[in-house]
């Protein structure tokens, strides 16, 4: 007698981290503020440095706004 349970494991890969765009951080070069939202009113689109990771908090401050909408 075979009990054949062909229930319970899905095997879907799970797509994780969504909706955050690989942008990175960018700061415009007259402040010293980070931004990493492009919805954010004050995101930078010209003269403005980037990067990958997160920066660090003695390089500028990180924008209250990105903060906010990154929820
Ligand atoms: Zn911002």
């Amino acid at each position: 007698m075979t009990d054949q349970m062909n229930s319970g494991e899905t095997n879907r890969s799970l797509s994780r981290g969504k909706g955050m765009p690989s942008l990175g951080y960018r700061r415009k070069k007259d402040t010293g503020t980070w931004h990493w939202h492009p919805n954010c009113s004050d995101w930078p689109t010209k003269d403005f440095f980037t990067r990958e990771r997160k920066p660090e908090p003695l390089n500028g401050q990180l924008c209250k706004e990105c903060k906010d909408r990154h929820k």
